[in-house]
């Protein structure tokens, strides 16, 4: 919080954490964040607001602290259970599979030149192989890195502590948050509101 306080005033116009993140599920639509300065004030309030509301008397306001409050409150409940719902050891045989054939088609590639030499394949034939071998390659390698980290339930349980998000400055939320949360959705009930928190797995 203090080195938050000294930073400069420019910076309160950097992207807000939650922008792009809520949705209000009355109307559908995404809700951004917008600046009130009261007259005579420095003080500014943030408010999130649909942007494109279709209901009749539009939906209202939210404060931008009350969401924030109440979403690091949601990820530090859900985000261990969330967690806990992964197949891992589905993922980890998936894993296993996909190095396996990424070895099987590395060992081809390695026997190709032994096959030029003794006039098996020609060198035009050999080219052809090898790139193809190297798109099948790469292709398997980008399945692997899409795989969820091992480790994720040690940080799941690392980050469902509030102070770690209090701690952090709005930029640096904005980045974690979007490491875990594809959605927060502001459910309404009459004047009243809580939020529900889709993950991004
Ligand atoms: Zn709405």
């Amino acid at each position: 919080m203090r080195r938050n306080s000294r930073l400069p005033s420019r910076t309160a116009s950097a992207p807000r954490s939650l922008a792009g993140l809520v949705v209000c599920s009355e109307c559908r639509s995404h809700m951004n964040v917008t600046r009130v300065t009261l007259h005579r004030q420095k003080k500014e309030y943030l408010y999130l607001r649909p942007i494109n509301c279709s209901q009749n008397p539009k939906c209202r306001a939210i404060s931008y602290q009350e969401v924030l409050k109440n979403t690091i409150e949601t990820v530090c409940r859900d985000l261990p259970q969330a967690v806990e719902k992964i197949n891992f050891p589905y993922f980890e045989q998936v894993k296993n599979n996909l190095t396996e054939a990424i070895i099987h088609q590395q060992k081809i590639l390695a026997e190709i030149p032994a096959l030029v030499e003794t006039g098996i394949l020609d060198e035009e034939t050999c080219k052809l192989r090898t790139y193809k071998l190297r798109i099948e390659i790469s292709t398997l390698q980008a399945q692997l890195a899409i795989l969820p980290p091992v480790n994720l339930r040690s940080v799941a349980q690392a980050v469902s502590i509030p102070q770690f998000w209090l701690d952090l400055s709005e930029t640096e939320r904005r980045f974690y948050f979007r490491e875990f949360i594809s959605q927060i959705e502001i459910i309404r009930q009459d004047k009243d509101w809580n939020l529900q928190i889709i993950f991004i797995f």
